[in-house]
């Protein structure tokens, strides 16, 4: 298998995305077998005993070892160019996963203001009761990460593009600064997936994914996903996770790498259909903010165009008139969902200062662009022509 799957890096992400780490069964199936077992049964006690010593290289037990999920792990490495990988019950378990096995006390993180409401909590709230300081940067503002950068850091935690903010953040002069400091640099990487942006080649050390997103992308299930170079994986992400367990279910591997098999041609169609609606709305009156990373409105479309290669699925935008104006534009929707949930195939739409950052106080928000009239809409599959009725009808609402 070794020998096999480093042959398979030469692949183009086509064929990687369709048979890379494809393992088979005795039975030569042609689809990937779903090994729903908790545990693992041992010839002799002798065997289980050399197991567990790790002197042979086998299955012991799902908490943190499974061939279904194993190939979901391996698959998205290779697509991501990634050394190695442990998939994570979550997006969430995936960033707290690659934060708090690297992380002591006393040590320090700097990280992006603009974050999804849950990174938001495990850097302001959780990993401070742990003794970790940690001071939060305008990730846009360059000046501000050098100047947070100046100190000894440990780790450097982003997303780009930032949800819902769409904020773009310099990979590669942020990556450089945090090298500088001595900080491991770990890109929440959700938005973008591993399709339109390759935080790696600008000098990342570390990549997580809420799988739930883009991956599966059809509304079926969680899962998660620390990338890394194989020593951080084998050293800190494994032992981490075998201890804690929060593994991802067997099941719900099989469903993410069905999920990787076409997520390419679904993330086409996800930034056609984006990009047609956000110039669309570029005419629309009522609107006091657009954001989508390919307008040249936005405002690092520079930046957006230099480290990804599309815009994404996800188009954010603020109605004059506040939650009013965005509730009823939520309610007036006949085709597009009003959920919280991004990266579908159905096109979803959601409100984030009452649902996904409802938490944080009205001046949090109001830093990282969060007002009341601002709504985000996670483009889907559907004809383009139907959504642009469907928002065009209720916008007229
Ligand atoms: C959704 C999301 C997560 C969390 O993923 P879950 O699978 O829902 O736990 C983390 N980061 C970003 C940017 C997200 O959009």
């Amino acid at each position: 298998m070794t020998a096999e799957y480093e042959n398979q890096r030469l692949w183009g992400v086509e064929t990687q995305m369709v048979r890379g780490a494809t393992e088979r069964s005795q039975f030569s199936e042609t689809n990937e077998a779903i090994f729903l077992t908790s545990g693992y049964v041992y010839k002799s006690a002798e065997e289980a005993e050399r197991s567990f010593k790790g002197e042979i290289d086998r299955y012991v037990y799902s908490r943190f070892g499974n061939p279904t999920v194993g190939m979901f792990e391996k698959r998205l490495a290779l697509i991501e160019g990634a050394e190695d990988c442990r998939a994570m019950s979550s997006g969430m378990a995936a960033v707290f996963a690659a934060l708090a096995c690297h992380l002591s006390a006393g040590q320090r993180l700097v990280a992006s203001r603009a974050l999804f409401g849950s990174c938001q909590y495990i850097c302001a709230e959780l990993l401070p009761r742990f003794g970790i300081k940690v001071e939060f940067v305008d990730g846009v503002d360059l000046s501000q990460w050098r100047a947070a950068l100046s100190k000894p850091t440990n780790a450097v935690f982003l997303e780009s593009p930032s949800n819902p903010g769409l904020e773009m953040i310099d990979l590669k002069a942020v990556c450089d600064l945090a090298h500088a400091a001595g900080a491991l640099v770990v890109v929440d990487n959700v938005l973008a997936t591993p399709i339109l942006q390759k935080p790696f080649n600008f000098g990342a050390d570390v990549v997580v994914y809420s799988a739930t997103k883009h991956i599966d992308g059809q509304g079926r299930c969680l899962g998660g996903a620390v990338l890394a170079s194989k020593q951080f994986i084998v050293e800190k992400v494994t032992p981490f996770m075998r201890h804690t367990g929060p593994s991802l279910s067997p099941f719900n591997a099989w469903v993410l790498l069905k999920g990787l098999e076409t997520l390419d041609l679904r993330m086409q169609r996800h930034c056609e259909n984006a990009l047609t609606i956000a110039r669309a709305l570029e005419k629309q009156k009522g609107l006091t903010r657009l954001l989508y990373p390919w307008l040249a409105s936005h405002p690092q479309h520079a930046l957006a165009t230099s480290q990804m290669t599309a815009g994404g699925s996800v188009i954010s935008f603020e109605l004059e008139g506040g939650k009013a104006a965005a509730f009823r534009l939520l309610n007036a929707l006949k085709i597009i969902d009003i959920s919280n949930n991004l990266g579908d195939a159905k096109s979803l739409m959601c409100h984030p200062a009452t649902t996904t950052h409802q938490r944080l106080t009205p001046q949090d928000r109001a830093r990282v662009g969060i007002t009341d009239g601002f709504v985000r809409l996670s483009v889907g599959l559907e004809n383009v022509n139907d959504l642009m009725a469907d928002l065009t009808q209720a916008f007229a609402a």
